[in-house]
């Protein structure tokens, strides 16, 4: 491509861009100036996806979005952001520790030569006088480098303390990575590393290990009827129930969109299946309600697909048999548990 297409091409885009920023109200910022042009360049598919998802469905396009976006699209994933600032500061704090052991190591070699010095001196015949100073000398050489390992001491201690924030926020920055930003359970990012824990303590213990895979059934037109924000109240409030009907070693996590799953643990296709059913029950029973607005949005069901791991298997494998078996319960009329083939 010449220049000047490129040129022409860029501007259109730029053009676009800023039309879109006015016309839609939004403060053409430079995150909302990327946003809408790598929109409208079409080189983040995952990008165009969610604001068209957003516009078929309805949703302003609100500043409040278009930072959501950008945070999401072009702004490091908060895990990678929390390592990166944390190996700078303890690239940091360890070059003081050093450049200080490193003072330390030359002012020890210096008061070695001045006792050295000094045992030096005291094979000369000395004077009373003469003793008194060396003492004096010897001490004060002494009292200073007391002060330098003391100072040293706080240093090293400091240093161990900043060690002990970073990873406090390393933690952090790791549950934060875990987690899904709108229900608060595990991600599928924590779902893909659980079920793989899960699947190599059953293979070591050689105790049962079984998935639900769950969808809400009809979830568009949900969404289509009472808004998307109701919606996404709906997705929290599923997450909580799912979390109530589990215990112990049991993980909920959402998959994605409206999808869910359950990883249970020492427990059998049977039991698993009497989980599902308590988990469909309780999440179709609910009436979900606004109280603020005084409007009953009526209830969701669950498809639920239930299957016990084979040893041997990988966790694709596994996690495609639940799902074979919750469309099983999708083909077979939704709000149902349908165990694996
Ligand atoms: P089915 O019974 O076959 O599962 O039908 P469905 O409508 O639930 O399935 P479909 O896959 O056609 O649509 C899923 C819907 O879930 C569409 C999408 O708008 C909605 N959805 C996905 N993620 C979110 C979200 O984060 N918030 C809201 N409010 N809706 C979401
Ligand atoms: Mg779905
Ligand atoms: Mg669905």
């Amino acid at each position: 491509m010449s220049d000047t297409d490129d040129f022409e091409r860029t501007s259109a885009l730029a053009s676009r861009a800023l039309d879109r920023m006015l016309s839609d109200r939004l403060p053409p910022s430079p995150d909302n100036f990327t946003l809408w042009y790598v929109y409208y360049s079409g080189q983040h598919p995952d990008l165009t996806r969610a604001v068209d998802t957003a516009s078929r469905s309805g949703i302003a396009l609100s500043q409040a979005l278009c930072e959501e976006l950008f945070k999401r699209f072009f702004t490091l994933d908060a895990e990678v952001q929390a390592i990166r600032e944390t190996s700078d500061k303890a690239r940091y704090a360890l070059g003081r520790v050093l450049e200080q052991l490193g003072n330390v190591g030359s002012e020890t070699e210096r008061y070695g030569h001045a006792l050295t010095g000094f045992q030096d001196e005291l094979t000369q015949p000395l004077t009373l006088p003469d003793l008194r100073a060396m003492v004096a000398a010897i001490a004060a050489e002494t009292a200073a480098i007391v002060d330098r390992q003391t100072a040293l001491q706080l240093q090293l201690q400091e240093s161990s303390h900043q060690l002990a924030e970073m990873r406090v926020s390393l933690d952090s920055a790791r549950r934060e990575a875990m987690t899904d930003g709108l229900t608060g359970i595990a991600n599928r990012k924590a779902f893909d590393l659980m079920l793989l824990d899960a699947i190599q303590e059953a293979g070591r213990d050689g105790l049962p290990l079984s998935l639900l895979m769950m969808d809400i059934d009809h979830f568009k037109t949900f969404n289509d009827t009472h808004g998307h924000l109701v919606g996404d109240h709906v997705l929290k409030l599923v997450a909580r129930m799912l979390t109530e009907c589990i215990k112990g070693r049991d993980t909920a996590a959402r998959y994605g969109g409206e999808e869910f799953a359950i990883i249970l643990p020492r427990t059998a296709l049977d039991n698993a299946a009497k989980v599902a059913e308590q988990v469909r029950t309780f999440v179709g029973g609910r009436q979900i309600v606004n109280k603020a607005r005084n409007a009953n949005y009526g209830t969701v069901a669950l498809s639920i697909g239930v299957a016990q791991f084979r040893p041997g298997e990988g966790a694709t494998a596994f996690v495609r048999r639940a799902d074979q078996a919750l469309y099983a319960a999708k083909r077979g009329g939704r709000n149902q548990v349908k165990l694996e083939a």
